[in-house]
């Protein structure tokens, strides 16, 4: 039986391998590994092929926690934002001493029910942070308007969504995690771009949003030995940057295939009872971080994939509301969609 693999990281790797290797040897060479060489030229490209600011950092963790330091927030400041994601979107919150306020998400499109969100601000409430879930932007158009109206911040968590845009009712198209303030993104190495190890970054259209998150990122520095707030280690490395910069070359490519093999499911699977295969929003392209079918029978028809060969993972088999760490916010079991579980 042929191997399968969820993502075929080293597969792709051979696509490129020369010109990676190549890379990866240029930086050795140079020994610009921090700051300098490789990492600023990856920022560079992606900067235009976003047109905005990027600013890399350590990975996609991080990339969120910078965002909501960047912010004048207070402790106990809240935060509208999906129990269903990633635990890195809740815990950077709580580490910031934030309050995570939960919406419930689209039963099909599993992003943030932005129908939902305005019957959740307070006065504490201070920033809307939507997840792009498998790689299909949130309802950020509506999203937009509820925090204009409420002078609220929009933070993207844009990690499984690179490459995917937002499309406007008036037809203007924007890059996911370019809609709102801050755009939060991750390399790890199963996203839509992967690196060889951790890395992130932080995208930004305000220039001083931009310098802030610059110097939270490397120490609060200003300038050498000279700290203007209170800030973190987190960089992008070289060598990183340098296959980051290489598979960028490829990135459209690479997503096209993701959209193909997504078509052939979409024709294979929709008309199986029981199945539900993902919904599309007319106002977003999908990646397909994560091609997500829904169904009753779902150990059964995990064992029945993995008896053919085909792997597959539940995302996400709790949500965070339910975790024991996040208990702590009070939430009962059967207020969302995703309590199921
Ligand atoms: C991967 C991911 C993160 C965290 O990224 P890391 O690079 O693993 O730290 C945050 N949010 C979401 C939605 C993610 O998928």
């Amino acid at each position: 039986m042929e191997t399968i693999h969820m993502s075929d990281i080293y597969g792709q790797y051979l696509t490129m391998k020369e010109e990676i290797d190549a890379a990866m040897q240029e930086v050795i060479k140079s020994t610009q590994f921090i700051k300098s060489g490789k990492a600023l030229d990856f920022e560079k490209k992606l900067s235009a092929y976003l047109s905005t600011n990027v600013i890399g950092c350590a990975n996609g963790t991080d990339a969120l926690q910078i965002a909501f330091m960047a912010l004048d927030l207070q402790p106990g400041d809240e935060v509208i934002t999906s129990p269903f994601t990633f635990i890195a979107t809740v815990e950077v919150l709580a580490l910031l001493g934030l309050k995570p306020v939960f919406v419930d998400v689209c039963p099909n499109k599993f992003n943030i029910d932005s129908s939902k969100i305005e019957a959740a601000i307070t006065s504490k409430t201070k920033a809307i942070l939507p997840v792009h879930l498998f790689g299909q932007c949130a309802d950020l158009e509506t999203i937009l308007s509820i925090t204009k109206k409420y002078d609220l911040y929009l933070i993207e968590d844009a990690c499984q969504a690179l490459g995917t845009e937002f499309i406007f009712k008036d037809g203007t198209v924007k890059h996911a995690g370019t809609v709102g303030d801050i755009g939060c993104n991750s390399f790890f190495p199963s996203k839509n771009l992967g690196a060889f190890g951790d890395a992130g970054a932080i995208y930004t259209g305000d220039e001083n949003l931009a310098a802030i998150i610059r110097s939270i990122a490397n120490h609060g520095m200003k300038a050498k030995y000279q700290y203007e707030r209170i800030g973190v280690n987190s960089r992008l490395d070289s060598l990183q940057a340098a296959i980051l910069e290489v598979k960028l070359k490829y990135f459209d490519k690479h997503i096209a295939a993701r959209q193909n093999a997504a078509k052939y499911y979409d024709e294979h699977l929709s008309e199986v009872a029981g199945l539900q295969i993902p919904a599309r929003a007319g106002y977003s392209t999908h990646t397909f971080h994560q091609y997500t079918i829904k169904t009753d029978r779902r150990n059964e028809f995990q064992k029945y994939l993995g008896e053919k060969g085909i792997p597959s993972m539940v995302y996400y088999p709790g949500a965070i509301h339910l975790q024991e760490a996040y208990k702590f916010l009070g939430y009962k079991k059967a207020i969302f969609h995703m309590l199921k579980g």
